[in-house]
């Protein structure tokens, strides 16, 4: 699964082949981590001459606090490189953002 690990510039502790998404809710910040595998979530698409021009990833992730849907879809070129994505509902944060923001939520009682 070498292309994912390019994918994400080698950032990534994790070694199983899954993509993680990191989300803040747009409505109440709050974050959430999802898992994704792509070996199911990953849909194929086909062009006009039924090659496989590529995937498309559509995740629906809710948050604990507000519990409000958003809609997370990245679209994938045929070796899997990610294209472009876009969250319905919130934004992408990073790993490290996402990492802070739990400590923070921690030391509040
Ligand atoms: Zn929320």
């Amino acid at each position: 699964m070498s292309f994912l690990r390019r994918l994400f510039g080698g950032g990534q502790r994790d070694n199983d082949g899954a993509i993680h998404l990191y989300v803040r809710c747009g409505r109440c910040g709050a974050m959430v981590h999802v898992r994704v595998d792509p070996r199911n979530d990953l849909l194929p698409e086909y062009g006009d001459s039924d090659d496989l021009s590529g995937y498309r990833l559509v995740k629906e992730i809710m948050d604990s606090r507000c519990f409000r849907l958003m809609r997370a879809e990245i679209a994938y070129d045929a070796r899997r490189r990610e294209l472009s994505r876009m969250l319905e509902g919130g934004a992408f944060i990073t790993r490290d953002e996402y990492e802070k923001g739990r400590e923070a939520q921690r030391e509040r009682p």
